[in-house]
């Protein structure tokens, strides 16, 4: 997805659209994306600078860390880069984001890498079904959400005989 400053006549603006998610260009492991992607960016020019900043959000599904159930949820994430023609002068700061050099009668940036990245940094380390999920019984591997085993049990009682060695 191109982002052309061409098809904008006055800054600053702002921009919200909704995009196919193309699962090839924003692969990442474990998620799969469902359409529609929204995004939202905001220009500001700043003398021959524009400074933009957006956010995306994409339903997905994702697989629990728990019980490896695949449930629906939605990724969010922010992003702020820099748009600057190769002759342009320097305005303000240089920390409020990446840099892009574009040519002046061709100032278009590819936002896929960029919207990737934010996906990427809004990824939880563990995403869970629910708070309260219970996972997969260790010993026997069936989802305790949906069932229950006396897995649990036998090995209570197991360590319970540990203990009473131990007292005798
Ligand atoms: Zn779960
Ligand atoms: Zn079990």
């Amino acid at each position: 997805m191109n982002l052309d400053l061409r098809e904008f006549a006055t800054f600053p603006v702002e921009i919200s659209l909704e995009t196919e998610a193309d699962s090839h260009e924003y692969e990442i492991d474990g998620i799969s994306f469902r359409e529609p992607m929204a995004l939202k960016v905001s220009i500001q020019k700043i003398k021959d600078d524009y400074y933009c900043h957006g956010s995306v959000m994409v339903p997905v599904e994702k697989e629990c860390s728990r019980c490896l159930n695949i449930f629906d949820s939605e990724l969010s994430g922010d992003f702020s880069f820099i748009i600057r023609t190769a002759d342009a002068q320097p305005a303000v700061s240089d920390n409020e984001g990446e840099i892009f050099y574009v040519k002046f009668n061709e100032p278009i940036v590819e936002l896929d890498e960029i919207i990737r990245q934010a996906l990427i940094l809004s990824l939880p380390l563990k995403p869970l079904c629910d708070q309260d999920c219970k996972g997969l019984c260790p010993s026997c591997g069936i989802n305790l959400n949906e069932e229950t085993c006396d897995c649990r049990h036998k090995e209570m009682d197991e360590r319970w005989e540990g203990l009473k060695d131990l007292f005798e």
